[in-house]
């Protein structure tokens, strides 16, 4: 009846959106989603900040400057420098999460056909993004240590790409949905290559403040100081979403003033400004010193939770599901062994009410069927142990068949 644009014409939704209709099954323990623990927003600090916000009438009611309220972006790059990754409050974009941020710099810079490479498994709103885009997107693995660089130096050098691409979007630090963080090494490597060969990185980084394990790493923007002119092919984006709350709907990106001028302007027709009354509650729980209070007791608690997640997986199944610790974030990532089917055993398990996301959700191409997904964030400690024990009864029901 209607006719659509051809990026719209057969839209498949998020995979793991289409999981959410199992949490209200009744007990359901899940590992699926990438939502932060409810039980420990910070409350206290944001029901302050709200109050302090509500006296500021004109400025939370009003329409706000499509970059952003000048008193949070101060505050954003104030944060960014207390983290390392020294910023000016000019030089950052706030985005109604960091998730606009991507689709603003793809409106700006990716039309149909633009090579795009990402590294596999992804994020897989940012395979939705790019494939709603049209791009051409061109996958580079992934292995413990993050991407691998020298894969994607063999790519650039093969000269298969049908064009030189536009940019390249990874998770450096604590990834979704691998857990993995970039070395110290690729990241010098992954900047040299990206000057070399003039494309975008697109660092994302909504985790890299979870670190409870082992020492932090810079930033591929605070990096980008080490390794001549590559700061101009970086564009960063971050986010409160993971360390405060996702419903601020809070991220920013930060790029040359040439990118941001242009995805300011792409904003102006999306939203014309994010929430201005949120803005200044993060504003103020920012200026009140709460999240250095807070941010510790979330990394300790997800690092408990971490710790039960994979100890209990070393008990109960360490010979079906291998998995690599992670130092921070909210993500396991696992493979079966067997030669298992993960979509297969997720129904099984549904059936002894457990979750996760089975791997292919992650995958453009060479889909690693036996991979999975488990968050340790959102669950209780309680809720881990017995999930696991759920995974356990549901595989071997599984095998049985
Ligand atoms: N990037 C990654 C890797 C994520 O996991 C998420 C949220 N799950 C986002 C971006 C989006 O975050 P936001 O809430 O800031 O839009």
């Amino acid at each position: 009846m209607y006719t659509f644009t051809p990026a719209f014409e057969a839209p498949t939704g998020s995979p793991i959106r289409e999981l959410f209709k199992y949490l209200g099954q009744p007990g359901m323990i899940s590992f699926a989603g990438g939502y932060p623990a409810s039980d420990l927003f910070d409350r206290d600090g944001l029901d302050a900040a709200a109050a302090r916000a509500s006296q500021q009438t004109t400025l939370c009611l009003q329409y706000g400057p499509t970059d952003g309220l000048p008193v949070l972006k101060e505050e954003l790059a104030k944060l960014m420098t207390r983290r390392g990754t020294p910023c000016t409050a000019p030089e950052l974009l706030v985005t109604t999460g960091s998730q606009q941020g991507f689709d603003l710099l793809l409106r700006v810079l990716v039309g149909a056909g633009d090579v795009v490479l990402v590294e596999q498994p992804a994020y897989p709103a940012t395979l939705q993004a790019l494939k709603l885009q049209q791009a051409d997107v061109v996958t580079v693995p992934v292995d413990q240590d993050g991407l691998d660089v020298n894969a994607l130096a063999a790519l650039l050098e093969a000269g298969t790409l049908k064009r030189p691409p536009k940019l390249l979007y990874t998770v450096p630090t604590f990834a979704n949905p691998t857990g993995a963080t970039l070395s110290y090494a690729r990241r010098i490597a992954l900047l040299e290559l990206a000057t070399r060969h003039r494309f975008l990185i697109v660092e994302d980084d909504p985790y890299g403040d979870l670190r409870f394990a082992g020492a932090a790493l810079p930033s591929l923007l605070a990096l980008s100081a080490e390794v001549p002119g590559s700061r101009d092919w970086v564009v960063h984006f971050s986010s409160l979403s993971k360390i405060v709350a996702p419903g601020l709907r809070v991220g920013w990106t930060v790029a040359h003033a040439e990118i941001l001028r242009r995805c300011i302007v792409a904003k102006q027709t999306v939203d014309l400004c994010s929430s201005p009354w949120t803005q200044v509650i993060a504003a103020e729980y920012l200026a009140s010193g709460a999240l250095e209070v807070h941010l510790p007791k979330i990394v300790a608690a997800y690092a408990v939770k971490c710790t039960t997640l994979c100890d209990a997986l070393d008990t109960h199944l360490k010979d079906d599901i291998a998995v690599h610790r992670p130092a921070g974030g909210m993500f396991v990532w696992g493979r079966l062994a067997g030669g298992y089917d993960a979509s297969a055993y997720l129904k099984t398990c549904i059936g002894q009410n457990v979750m996760f996301v089975p791997g292919v959700a992650f995958y453009k191409d060479n889909v690693d069927l036996a991979s999975l997904r488990l968050s340790f964030a959102a669950p209780g400690v309680s809720d881990i142990e017995a999930g696991v024990l759920r995974m356990k009864q549901a595989l071997e029901r599984f095998a049985a068949v």
